[in-house]
């Protein structure tokens, strides 16, 4: 046995987190890796050292071969753990770490290569007497019945997926899965099969030593999903019974001793409403939704894969796990919207706490840029409780006590499943769905709650400063205090704050915290401001309000429009030059306000005519910092400067 002293994780975000947790508990140092994105990136920081790879796009850093195994002889380690997604399950990396003598943390690459393909895995399930899904070739798929589904032999991540429900579809659906598949896979092979209907998703986690033993850590079920994509993962599966558990078991065991399985992988089946199973595809990897299994058997995975490549010895085969656990995937992504990722910041991260039982793991903190280039999971959060009903009340709370704000997340869908009878009833299978959630009363309420606390704070905080800051000129308005009704919106929506009628009675305000009473009903309000949205969040709601400018105009028209503070702070930087055009939404000044950094935009499009503050100075809320022209107006001037030197 040779004990590791420094492993590199060919990875980035939670799982590279996850996988340094285990290195340190073991006393091995870890090397990270990382792209031009990355730079600042909390699995940088946390490493023992990290070497840069390449430029943001996967292929050129995360998912580049050549550059991974150098950083890798670079930096000294013995072995490198690749977590999932980007190289874990790819034959020619394994291969490569075989070949420049590195310990690959996983199964060995002949075994990754034949289960790469979802073609080659069937064949060898069949030859072992595992059951597979009815399959056909493109020439006689009728054969199998409505609906069938075409998909990637090489696919992952639920892409590269068609679901044909009648003959007349088939041949467009199988000529766009191949150019599909060939774009993202770079092969072109394609499967069809029979569309199991109402099927679950249940998958058998195994580990396999270097000794010849297997054992397997009993079955997950991961039957939510969006777009073929696992969502919300628990175990026990409502749906397994002990007999059925050890039929699953012993067929995933089954097909793991024939092709010589070594380290930790998942043998995944569908289980049809008539209670048969098939197996679809084997995860030569850790997988997403491993912590589910940790918490029902009190093993750590990662440790074990570790202890498995470094030639040590699996525990004993365990008889029994303990509770139930279930896992949701915090995804930056909008479930109104197709689930289409969203980008931006994470302006506030406020992950739950001191919940007993309730495991977060993440990869993200505040000012975590959400970009375009990897896989938006924010987090995974996973409770355990002695029962089914326990955990997912448990987890639904905790995601009632997790903010996350700044980026579009689907937090509220992930409660809204979980509170779904069907869902509890354990009767959701993979063709579960919820609709877009409605717009109703009970959403403009939680709006108006919002945009009143909202309001409440802009006011206060405003009014504060002018007292606090009594020799700083404040800039004469006609209505300095109350402001006029401020123009506030939520999700584009403009929201009038009824301050008065509403019943939400404003009790206590101080920086960064409301406290109000919602139907007499005291309730604490988190406020962050950034520039001029305001993230609100209680255990009750979280919402982004955008103040809207006081006085809207069309942009273009109106002949001159100022840039005032709206709260009191400190100038830090002065983003245009005089003269500069400037667009609507373009940033003007950085100020330091409530301890944040707030970007001042333009209002209007024009030109800059004055800027009226200098870096370093005090600034009070309303007061003018930068004059702007319209551009019309401009170019009026401008014509009258030409012929004017013209003359
Ligand atoms: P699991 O099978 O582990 O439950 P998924 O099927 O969702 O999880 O896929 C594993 C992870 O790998 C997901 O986060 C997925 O988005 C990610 N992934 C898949 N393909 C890529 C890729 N090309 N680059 C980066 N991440 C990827
Ligand atoms: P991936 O490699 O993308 O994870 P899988 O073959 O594991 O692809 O399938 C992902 C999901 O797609 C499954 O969990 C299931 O919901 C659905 N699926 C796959 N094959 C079938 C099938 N034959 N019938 C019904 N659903 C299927
Ligand atoms: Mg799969």
């Amino acid at each position: 046995m040779t004990a590791f002293r420094r492993i590199l994780i060919a990875n980035r975000g939670e799982i590279a987190l996850r996988i340094m947790r285990a290195c340190r508990s073991m006393g091995i140092e870890t090397a990270a890796v990382y792209s031009g994105f990355d730079r600042d990136a909390l699995h940088v920081r946390q490493a023992d050292m990290a070497v840069p790879i390449g430029p943001a796009p996967a292929r050129d850093s995360y998912l580049n071969i050549g550059t991974i195994i150098s950083a890798a002889q670079r930096s000294g380690v013995d072995a490198i753990h690749p977590g999932y997604g980007f190289l874990a399950e790819n034959a020619d990396f394994a291969a490569a770490c075989e070949e420049a003598g590195i310990a690959f943390i996983g199964p060995p690459s002949s075994v990754i290569r034949a289960m790469g393909s979802k073609a080659e895995a069937r064949k060898i399930a069949r030859e072992a007497n595992v059951p597979v899904v009815p399959a056909a070739t493109e020439s006689d798929f009728s054969k199998l019945g409505f609906p069938i589904l075409i998909k990637a032999s090489a696919g992952g991540g639920g892409r590269g997926m068609r679901i044909v429900r009648g003959a007349a579809e088939f041949k467009e659906a199988f000529a766009a899965a191949r150019g599909e598949a060939e774009r993202a896979f770079a092969d072109g092979t394609l499967l069809i099969e029979k569309y199991v209907e109402g099927a679950r998703h249940v998958e058998i986690q195994i580990l396999g030593d270097h000794h010849g033993n297997l054992i397997h850590l009993f079955e997950r079920d991961c039957s939510i999903q969006r777009r073929h994509q696992k969502i919300i993962e628990e175990s026990p599966s409502p749906a397994v019974t002990p007999e059925l558990r050890k039929r699953m078991a012993e067929a995933a065991l089954t097909l793991a001793r024939k092709i010589g399985y070594t380290n930790a992988g998942t043998v995944e089946f569908l289980l049809a409403p008539s209670g048969e199973f098939y197996f679809i595809e084997v995860n030569t990897r850790i997988q997403v939704e491993h912590p589910v299994t940790e918490m029902i058997t009190g093993l750590d995975l990662v440790r074990l894969q570790i202890e498995i490549a470094q030639g040590g010895k699996l525990p004993a085969q365990p008889q029994s796990s303990t509770g139930h656990a279930i896992e949701a995937r915090l995804y930056a992504e909008d479930a109104d919207n197709n689930f289409i990722p969203s980008t931006g910041t994470l302006h506030v991260w406020q992950p739950p706490h001191d919940i007993g039982g309730v495991r977060v793991d993440s990869g993200v903190e505040e000012g975590t840029e959400i970009g375009v280039h990897y896989d938006p999971l924010l987090a995974k959060i996973v409770a355990h409780a002695p029962d089914r009903d326990g955990a997912i009340l448990k987890l639904v709370f905790a995601l009632q006590h997790l903010a996350a704000q700044g980026v579009t997340t689907n937090r509220e869908f992930l409660i809204d499943v979980l509170e779904h009878p069907d869902f509890r009833a354990g009767n959701a299978h993979t063709g579960f769905h919820l609709p877009p959630r409605a717009y109703d009363d009970a959403g403009r309420a939680k709006d108006e709650i919002c945009a009143t606390v909202a309001s409440a704070y802009i006011e206060h905080t405003e009014h504060a400063q002018r007292q606090i800051l009594p020799s700083i000129p404040v800039r004469f308005r006609n209505n300095p205090y109350p402001s006029p009704a401020m123009k506030l919106s939520i999700n584009g929506r403009e929201v009038e704050s009824h301050k008065a009628e509403a019943s939400v009675e404003i009790l206590h305000v101080e920086p960064g915290r409301v406290d109000a009473g919602v139907d007499g009903i005291r309730h604490q309000f988190h406020i962050r401001p950034h520039g001029d949205q305001y993230f609100v969040h209680s255990n009750l709601v979280q919402r982004t309000v955008t103040r809207l400018p006081r006085y809207p105009r069309r942009a273009g028209a109106g002949s001159q429009e100022s840039a005032n503070s709206p709260m009191p702070g400190q100038v830090l930087r002065i983003l245009v030059t005089e003269r500069q055009a400037v667009k609507v939404g373009d940033p003007l000044i950085a100020l330091e306000a409530m301890k944040m950094e707030q970007t001042i935009r333009a209002n209007m499009d024009g030109v800059v005519k004055a800027i009226l503050v200098k870096p370093g100075q005090i600034v009070a809320p309303g007061q003018m910092l930068v004059e702007i022209q319209s551009t019309e107006d401009a170019h009026v001037d401008a014509n009258a400067n030409r012929s004017a030197t013209n003359r």
